[in-house]
């Protein structure tokens, strides 16, 4: 059995804006059933529900510097399938419904400090401490500068995960230095300096035993100098200690025969009737024309440049001149958001355009949509493709990272591949995909034997979080 603490900014049901908080919903019961003891930290933010936060328990408090000053840091506790999740407490750093705000590198660094220092006064220590994402990236340095010559931190390992490079964590290093209380020997340009500034994605790669990232294909491209994110010089120096391993998703929540929150429940060997109900009552409830033959398609996804939205923009008049109906479900940048709102407007009964982040709507568009676009310019591994296909809903994609690595082309002459690819980041070439996808979608048996292969696709948690024990017992 081994000790495992797992420390993110994001864990589902508790807090999630994406990818990251599914993995951390599902990873750690995935490794605890393994039969290790897997432990979980996170800031207790505001917008926790009060279901969740009636179950804590309040544990004990103790004072955490941010640099010359001490910060209270609250401990809560909740247990839930076989997993031990700590909350850090601090209002003014985590009291509001937000996530991610605008002094983020101040409220991570007390995060970072507080997980490292929880663990002494909870008499528990991890055999790995497993940081995901810049907001845990300090972790592996604050070590390095101020734990490791206790005996109780000396031999803990570390390993860091990427779930997407393009967030790195970058600030000034005087204010780095100063949160953190780094000397400055750490911010040469072999550690913590990038381009004058201070990395702490950066950080958490120099300084953790392994690093890991979400998906086979992103661990390659993210070593090449085409990737341009400035790093690939150092995770080709750590190849050796560098691997992807694909997320997985929990068909405990993403599961249309069991799911609570769509209109009607089927599964892979009857789905017809369900996913053409589920359909019907969605385009009602966002006002489109009713219609179940209107071929439908889906998207759910942080509204980003990333997510392929400008190839998108460029085909957008075009597709809504056509005999299709687009959902679109997200939140983010202001210009991508318009962009959706305004051809809603132009074309209110074949798109809808719903700016928010909605759990239960993104469960229905998952669920009555023939067809899920994600034309993403790059993506560590996306989760919302294997959602889609549990649903019987057809992903559209661009090959890159892990959608290159969960869904192969269809082929008509052998009847195989889950889903409609492309290659290049090219709006024409995207254009052409959907026209094919929508010439097999009028195949009626054609597009049964696409969907039903689809649903039966198994991307459940349970060999990934084999491959991660893997590399738990070669670090150890
Ligand atoms: P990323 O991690 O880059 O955001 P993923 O495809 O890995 O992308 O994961 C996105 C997750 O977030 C999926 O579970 C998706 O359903 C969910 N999601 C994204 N935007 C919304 C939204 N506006 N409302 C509800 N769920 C959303």
């Amino acid at each position: 059995m081994k000790k495992i603490y797992m420390v993110s900014s994001e864990v589902s049901p508790f807090a999630k804006t994406g990818g990251l908080g599914d993995v951390l919903g599902s990873l750690p019961e995935a490794i605890a059933k393994l039969g290790n003891d897997v432990r979980v930290v996170m800031p207790k933010y505001g917008l926790i529900a009060p279901e969740y936060v009636e179950q804590m328990e309040f544990l004990f408090f103790i004072y955490v510097p941010v640099g010359w000053r001490n910060k209270y840091c609250g401990v809560f506790e909740l247990q839930k399938n076989g997993v031990t999740y700590y909350f850090i407490d601090n209002e003014y750093y985590f009291g509001d419904p937000h996530i991610y705000k605008w002094n983020d590198l101040e409220r991570f660094s007390f995060f970072a400090r507080a997980a490292v220092q929880i663990l002494q006064n909870l008499k528990w220590r991890p055999d790995i401490i497993h940081c995901h994402d810049w907001q845990a990236g300090a972790i592996p340095v604050l070590l390095d500068a101020h734990y490791r010559k206790d005996m109780f931190y000396s031999g803990i390992k570390t390993i860091f995960t990427i779930h997407n490079l393009a967030y790195q964590g970058i600030y000034d290093i005087d204010t780095v230095k100063d949160f953190l209380s780094l000397k400055d020997s750490y911010f040469t340009n072999d550690k913590l300096e990038f381009h004058g500034g201070a990395n702490l994605l950066k950080a958490g790669l120099v300084y953790s035993d392994y690093i890991t990232t979400v998906s086979p294909t992103y661990s390659e491209e993210i070593k090449s100098e085409a990737y341009d994110e400035g790093l690939e010089g150092l995770l080709r120096a750590r190849a050796n200690s560098l691997c992807g391993i694909i997320n997985g998703i929990n068909y405990d929540e993403y599961s249309p025969k069991t799911d609570k929150l769509i209109f009607e429940n089927y599964d892979s060997r009857n789905f017809a009737a369900g996913k053409r109900n589920n359909k019907l009552f969605l385009q009602e409830e966002l006002g489109l024309e009713v219609n179940p033959d209107i071929p439908m398609f889906g998207i759910v996804s942080r509204l980003v440049g990333q997510k392929g939205f400008g190839l998108l923009g460029e085909i957008l008049p075009a597709l809504s001149q056509m005999d299709i109906q687009l959902v679109i479900l997200g939140t983010g940048d202001e210009q991508i958001e318009n962009m959706f709102r305004h051809e809603a407007w132009c074309n209110p009964s074949k798109i809808s355009a719903n700016i928010t982040f909605n759990n239960t709507l993104a469960h229905k568009i998952y669920a009555s949509c023939d067809m899920f676009l994600m034309p993403s310019l790059f993506e560590p591994c996306g989760l919302s493709q294997m959602i889609s296909l549990s649903y019987g809903t057809i992903p559209i994609v661009r090959e890159t990272g892990g959608l290159a690595d969960t869904i192969q082309p269809y082929n008509e002459f052998d009847d195989i591949g889950n889903g409609f690819t492309f290659a290049a980041a090219n709006s024409a070439d995207m254009m052409f995909t959907i026209k094919r996808a929508l010439e097999f979608y009028k195949n009626k048996t054609a597009w049964k034997s696409l969907v039903r292969r689809g649903m039966k696709e198994n991307f459940s948690w349970d060999n990934s979080a084999k491959s991660y024990e893997e590399i738990y017992e070669k670090i150890l």
